[in-house]
């Protein structure tokens, strides 16, 4: 609507209601409504002439509506708190629908439509897809489904399978998989115990989720090495000790690092950041510190854009937050290192283990786990928590691709949180030049799940 010569917008405005009412009943939709309803406070960089008054155009039009017309305007945005407040008043836009990341069952609904014109062969099952995408919304999917129809293309086949499929998850959340980048000996060696730090620490903590797979196979999108965990199941809180433990994982591969070779790697920037970002909003968010107690210290302005929060406080307090920060994972560091020195004899088990097969379940990781603690190898599981049985069902395919044998009803998702990609999910432990991944500061709805490095 808005262009260079004002009053323009405003007319265009006029004639759309104009066409509305001739053709009603009918829908009017407006997408990115905030180009023309941002609020004319010059906060929001408002006060320009043009749009002001294109703005005040659809404010009038939207009033002078006679609710019998049949005419239903419909406008969508990711940032509603910049639009003008007159325009969500009654009477104007005043039902507020908010469209947030699908659950299983609509992830299930999105699969279907963008495969609709897809050619899938009789292996395809999009269940076990929105089962294993947690965390991903449509656009994540759609790419999906696209990615799966070129890798079958790529292989010369007609029809997609399930195999393009899971591939094609693992390479929207964490890029496609680098064979052909050669690493030495020594940084191998590295990752391995990097991940390996961040798995076993997590193994040995209350509160945390399982381990379900660990790799070193390097990732296009930058990272090294990933370690995948599952959820118990979707979560909407995170208790106090779950975040704890999450930030005690997540500077674990660092620790691991320091324990055996003596020195450091640039290889845990994404981890540092994510657990930085995490023990703040537990700070100024949460109201999980005792040295603040329940202040609210920092607000979020664009809760459905990035959700970057922001400091609203004094400097003086901004100062001792940063020292609260800098404690809070200065004792988590110190908890994995002793952790890890503890059991220093599984940490090198395991990391030779993975330094030779690149690639291991959570199944191979906990056999090992209880054979150097000599622990008996579990045979009733009905004690398990539903996550636990998930990782102790997976098999991984020669192919890539995975099979659990537990046909859950419940919502394991490994994914979720890689990348955070939306990822609410954020509890990715990485190693490499990678800082992809959602941001994670909203821990709140997220539930961490893998750690990709
Ligand atoms: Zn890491």
């Amino acid at each position: 609507f808005v262009e260079m010569f004002v009053g323009m917008g405003a007319s265009k405005v006029r004639d759309l209601f104009k066409q509305a009412k001739e053709k009603a009943p009918c829908i009017v939709f407006i997408d990115e409504i905030d180009a023309i309803g941002r609020s004319r406070d010059s906060k929001y960089g408002g006060g320009n002439e043009e749009r002001e008054q294109t703005l005040n155009q659809l404010l009038s039009e939207m009033d002078g509506f006679d609710s019998s017309k049949g005419i239903l305007i419909l406008g969508a945005t990711n940032r509603p708190e910049i639009l003008d407040k007159a325009l969500l008043r009654p009477g104007r836009f005043d039902r507020r629908i908010i469209v947030d990341k699908p659950d299983l069952k609509g992830r299930v609904e999105i699969l279907k439509v963008h495969s609709k014109d897809v050619k899938m062969d009789e292996t395809v099952d999009l269940d076990a897809i929105a089962l294993a995408t947690s965390g991903a919304v449509g656009s994540d999917l759609a790419n999906m489904i696209n990615e799966a129809a070129i890798n079958a293309v790529k292989e010369g086949r007609e029809f997609v399978s399930q195999k393009d499929l899971f591939a094609a998850v693992e390479q929207v959340l964490v890029g496609k998989e680098k064979k052909d980048r050669i690493m030495s000996q020594e940084e191998r060696r590295i990752v391995s115990y990097h991940e390996v730090g961040h798995a076993l620490v997590s193994a040995l903590q209350k509160d945390s989720e399982p381990v379900q797979k660990i790799t070193i196979v390097p990732r296009t999108m930058g990272s090294l090495g990933y370690v995948m965990q599952v959820p118990e199941e979707e979560k909407y809180l995170q208790n106090k000790d779950e975040l704890m433990t999450r930030l005690v994982t997540l500077v674990a591969g660092r620790a691991a690092e320091e324990i055996v070779f003596g020195r450091v790697t640039t290889g845990a920037a994404n981890d540092i950041e994510k657990a930085t970002k995490i023990a703040k909003a537990m700070i100024t968010q949460y109201g999980m510190s005792d040295r603040f107690g329940l202040m609210n210290l920092s607000t979020v302005d664009d809760p459905y854009l990035n959700g970057n929060a922001r400091l609203d406080c004094s400097d003086e307090t901004a100062a001792q937050i940063d020292e609260e920060v800098k404690n809070m994972l200065k004792e988590c560091y110190e908890e994995a290192k002793q952790l890890l020195t503890e059991n220093r004899d599984v940490l090198d088990k395991i990391a030779h283990y993975l330094y030779d097969h690149e690639t291991i379940t959570g199944k191979e990781f906990m056999k090992i786990f209880r054979e150097v603690k000599g622990l008996p190898e579990p045979t009733d599981t009905t004690g398990f928590t539903h996550s636990e049985k998930v990782a102790e069902s997976v098999t991984f395919n020669e192919d890539g691709s995975y099979s659990s044998t537990l046909n859950g009803p419940s919502e394991t998702d490994i994914w979720k949180g890689i990348g955070d990609v939306n990822t609410e999910k954020d509890d990715s432990c990485s190693i490499g030049e990678s800082s992809q991944g959602e941001d994670s500061s909203n821990a709140d709805h997220q539930s961490a799940d893998v750690s990709d490095s």
